[in-house]
């Protein structure tokens, strides 16, 4: 048995279609048929080669959704659930040691410095070789934390739990319990820009504004009731933070989000915010320029600024049940659907910013 999968062998070069051997699988290992694919953003940047993680030749894809078509012993799901043959599935695409002191001790799983993530961190020259998404087959390990879905579910949709959703869930994770009364700024306007907007309305923000440079992106935002959006290209950074002052009765966004996973976001991030205010810095997945930052004025504004980095089966499971509970508004995150042959066609949408989420189909037959 063969697996087709899309390979990258060097850096900034196209993807390559390859055969591979379908290996024995590991202990309790499976082997699922991916069904659908996303392309995150980051993916653009492992491309370039700007992700220190990521080893050369590798199949990319850290988010999928497929079909058990083998399992090498037993393995149970994340709600005690034993996985059979033909089960629609999802996995964290992150496998934490389980061992070290930020498994065990501080209980940050995400932060373990141990932990495989499938389609960014394992080459396809390391056993079992299937280990990305943007493939026929992933082999997933014993530790993988998986997720059986209702039969039913939209495997095209779902796909955005994998990174996208339990990345947003792990930010709001770190947020009170529920916003209400309060204003959220969400800078930038990709697939974690969006489905962060979706989450504050869910959690009771009472205005959300969304700043982002892709006006076809706008348009959704629009549709999945962000209060207010603004293109970046048509208003000043002056007039962005009048018009964040003038809703706040001059105070400032509570809770600043910052999805753009460039750091030039950051200082007018950092000012929009209120005194006292909290900014979550999302979206940066690759080493970025230093920036200046003005020590005072995080000091004298009391201001929270914390990092999020990747997320773990938790954030997941949250993502999953999310998405199943709203799946017309986060259809509409879906814009471009291209088959896994097509993948470089589709990370050209990607690059343009026109889609929002691009997902790929496994039409190998
Ligand atoms: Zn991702
Ligand atoms: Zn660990």
């Amino acid at each position: 048995m063969k697996s087709r999968s899309m390979v990258l062998e060097e850096f900034k070069k196209p993807l390559i279609l390859k055969e591979f051997d379908i290996p024995e699988l590991p202990k309790n290992g499976l082997l699922v048929k991916i069904l659908f694919s996303g392309i995150c953003g980051s993916d653009l940047y492992m491309i370039e080669g700007k992700d220190p993680r990521v080893p050369l030749p590798i199949i990319l894809g850290h988010e999928g959704v497929g079909e058990i078509i083998e399992i090498n012993g037993e393995k149970k799901d994340l709600n005690d659930e034993i996985l059979k043959k033909g089960d629609l599935i999802i996995w964290n695409r992150g496998i934490a040691c389980g061992e070290c002191f930020y498994c065990k001790v501080a209980k940050e799983s995400y932060l373990c410095p141990y932990r495989k993530v499938y389609g960014i961190n394992r080459s396809c020259r390391e056993y079992p070789y299937l280990l990305g998404a943007f493939s026929e087959y992933i082999i997933l390990e014993e530790k993988t934390e998986i997720i059986k879905l209702p039969k039913d579910s939209d495997p095209s949709l779902m796909v955005l739990a994998g990174c996208t959703g339990a990345t947003a869930v792990h930010a709001f994770d770190f947020l009170s319990n529920n916003l209400m009364g309060k204003t959220v700024v969400i800078q930038g306007g990709g697939p974690l820009g969006m489905f962060s907007c979706v989450l504050a309305r869910y959690i009771g923000a009472e205005n959300i504004i969304l700043i982002s440079g892709s006006s076809k992106r706008l348009n959704i935002a629009r549709k999945i009731g962000v209060d207010l959006v603004i293109d970046r290209n048509e208003i000043s950074i002056q007039e962005r933070k009048k018009k964040i002052l003038d809703i706040t009765h001059g105070r400032g966004a509570d809770i600043v989000i910052e999805a753009t996973g460039n750091s030039n976001a950051i200082l007018e991030g950092i000012d929009l915010l209120r005194r006292g205010g909290i900014y979550l810095i999302v979206g940066v997945s690759t080493p970025q320029e230093k920036i200046p930052i003005d020590i005072y004025e995080i000091a004298s504004k009391n201001l929270t600024i914390q990092g999020i980095w990747v997320s773990e089966g938790s954030h997941l499971y949250k993502a999953v049940s999310f998405i199943l509970r709203n799946k017309d508004i986060f259809s509409l995150f879906i814009t471009h659907k291209f088959s896994l042959k097509e993948i470089n066609e589709g990370l050209e949408v990607m690059k343009k910013r026109d889609a929002l989420k691009v997902v790929l189909e496994n039409d190998f037959e």
